[in-house]
């Protein structure tokens, strides 16, 4: 029998008659043949105003405690609405999330999944019951009540779906391994046919967060890493975690309103049509905060203690961007979000200090993002967005690329018309090629473009079972080395809008392609922009750009350097891993390999190191990360 999660946000249940209609939605479900399960999430503002009962008592309320708390708000929901489904005649039951065996780490209010035992749900499944669970909400190994980070609740449903349609019927408590063997033996019979909608108050993904770009469009349907690329952006629509997994364990998802029976947003894996335009979503994060550390001493070793010292506190970084150094000395910059700057500072102060570098930090800084499976195929896209900013007269305070996604920072007060303008440039007001479902067709109908579901074919069962059972560990799916690159940087650029664009106006003018893109302050008014092109086009690159250059300050340096290899580390999870730079760094560190370049996204981090060290740097972060 199909499975199907159906997991209902906090506005779809925020009163008893939208309680009511999700709950027929869920019978709805079961009537017509699926086993059902719901995820809720706490009603309404419940959570926010959980936050602010402990904040009546104390402003640094224990975690643990908080964790208690806060665990209440779905504890709720689910018995609402397992009465609600009662009442309209079916059976139905409710599960916390201990009661269910969702086991996660002892990290109070931001937890991970380590582990989901499926028997009650299937026993209960199996009598023929609804089973509603409090999404967000785990337990430890020490039975301490934890939840997962605001917004957990999609994260519980995704994972949920990715255990029920893996692990078949579990034959005891932590039978994986037999598990493993039961679904091989059957085929894909038990844990196939699992689909999950997450039930929210918007209709789907949108182009852009139309409540500020009303021209905004809904998407039909998006690739796993674009909406993941886009909910690290802020299309808040979604958890990141919850679609880190999805990818992960092939779950299709839908994005659709509780309110309306329209279709949604689909999130499936890549396909051919996808790349039919260069970018499908824009997005904005408001409340960045910018933290530079100028004149580190540039050597192996110290980027890894920069970034796991931050590690340590658990504070996820976001965009990271070091440039080659010059005199010995180079800067890193990085984001977090705002409210982890306090925190960010106090462990970066004392180390800079150490370094005898300084170190410096902007508050009111927003980032904007262009996302498209689309950029891999397509060229110019960077240039085209650069323009458009010089256009608006937003100043860019730094770039990073990824391979699908370029990020900008820029001032908080150009934030809203920086994405506009992108927005226009990319027309993405238009339909976007080949991406929209026929009006009206129901998924199932176009299976190539949007599968209500996805089976085992192809996957090799028991290191599905195997990963299932430390959940949220990073992926890490390949390493790789490029040397067929060159880098060209432009020290001291002076910190004025246009200036970028230029530079990529004039490469591209030359046909040249450009690859990554970083982008850092480096000093009060100053600039350093370094970008790879290939090997064979370096000398012209170096020339156009010398002459752009010459043109903002006669006495401006370039360097052109055919000497660089550059690595990258693919994957999920990479940025609400803090882990994931610590490791990368450390690798490197161990061996004394120095990185001249860092470079982040969600799916990619890459940093460049000197050519002669590429193979050695290759094999270190094949060993540190577990890759063949
Ligand atoms: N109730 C929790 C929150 O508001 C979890 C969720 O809604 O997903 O963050
Ligand atoms: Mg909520």
């Amino acid at each position: 029998m199909p499975l199907v999660v159906q997991k209902f946000g906090g506005s779809s249940v925020a009163t008893a008659e939208r309680i009511m209609r999700a709950a027929r939605r869920a019978i709805n479900a079961r009537q017509a043949g699926s086993q059902v399960i719901v995820v809720v999430s706490a009603r309404g503002d419940t959570t926010d105003e959980l936050i602010e009962l402990a904040k009546e008592i104390t402003d640094r309320p224990p975690a643990r405690e908080m964790d208690m708390l806060l665990a209440t708000g779905e504890q709720i929901s689910i018995a609402l609405m397992a009465m609600a489904i009662q009442t309209l005649g079916e059976k139905a039951i409710s599960f916390t999330g201990a009661q269910i065996g969702i086991v996660t780490d002892s990290y109070h209010t931001k937890a991970r999944i380590k582990n989901i035992s499926t028997q009650r749900m299937r026993q209960a499944l199996d009598e023929g019951k609804i089973v509603i669970v409090a999404g967000f909400q785990g337990i430890d190994e020490d039975y301490n009540i934890t939840t997962l980070g605001r917004g957990g609740s999609d994260t519980t449903a995704v994972a949920l779906a990715a255990v029920m349609k893996h692990r078949g019927q579990e034959t005891g408590g932590r039978g994986q391994e037999a598990a493993g063997r039961n679904q091989g033996a059957g085929g894909r019979g038990q844990g196939s046919g699992v689909g999950c909608e997450i039930y929210t108050d918007v209709d789907g993904v949108y182009t852009t967060d139309p409540r500020i770009v009303p021209e905004a469009r809904k998407l039909d349907a998006i690739s796993y890493d674009e909406m993941l690329e886009l909910a690290s952006v802020g299309a808040g629509v979604m958890h990141s975690r919850s679609i880190e997994f999805a990818k992960k364990f092939d779950v299709p998802l839908q994005v659709r309103s509780s309110f309306t029976d329209t279709e949604g947003t689909w999130i499936v894996p890549e396909s051919e049509w996808m790349h039919d335009v260069p970018v499908c979503g824009a997005a904005i994060v408001k409340d960045e905060a910018r933290v530079g550390i100028v004149g580190v001493p540039d050597q192996p070793g110290i980027s890894h203690r920069i970034f796991s010292a931050i590690a340590q506190e658990n504070i996820a970084v976001d965009m990271i961007a070091q440039n080659v150094g010059s005199g010995g000395k180079a800067s890193i910059g990085f984001t977090v979000t705002k409210t982890e700057l306090p925190n960010t500072l106090a462990v970066v102060r004392p180390l800079a200090v150490s370094l005898g570098a300084s170190v410096e930090h902007a508050e009111e800084v927003s980032k904007v993002s262009i996302v498209g499976t689309g950029m891999r195929t397509h060229t110019g896209v960077a240039e085209r967005m650069f323009a458009a900013l010089a256009g608006a007269g937003v100043n860019m305070k730094m770039i990073t690329t990824g391979d699908i996604k370029i990020s900008v920072l820029v001032d908080k007060a150009d934030g809203v018309k920086a994405l506009r303008s992108v927005h226009q440039t990319f027309q993405l007001d238009k339909p976007r090629a080949g991406a929209g479902l026929p009006v009206g067709a129901t998924p199932a109908a176009v299976p190539a473009r949007a599968p209500a579901v996805l089976d085992d074919n192809g996957r090799d069962l028991a290191a599905i079972t195997q990963q299932l059972s430390s959940m949220e560990e990073i992926v890490v799916s390949d390493v790789q080395l490029s040397t067929d690159q060159g880098s060209i940087t432009v020290f001291d650029l002076p910190d004025e809008t246009g200036n970028c664009s230029k530079v990529f106006q004039a490469v591209a003018a030359g046909g040249i392609i450009v690859d990554t893109i970083v982008q850092n302050l480096a000093g009060p008014g100053r600039a350093q922009l370094s970008f790879s092109v290939p090997q064979a086009d370096l000398d012209r690159a170096l020339q156009l750009t010398c002459a752009v250059a010459q043109n903002f300050d006669p006495a401006a340096q370039v360097l052109a350097d055919a000497n660089i290899a550059r690595l990258f580390v693919l994957g999920i999870g990479m940025r609400t891993h803090t882990g994931v730079a610590r490791r990368m760094f450390g690798a490197l560190a161990e061996r004394g390999i120095n990185i001249r370049m860092i470079n982040t996204s969600e799916v990619r981090v890459s940093v460049v190191v000197d050519q002669p060290r590429g193979e050695e740097a290759l094999a270190a972060l094949k060993a540190a990360f577990n890759v063949r």
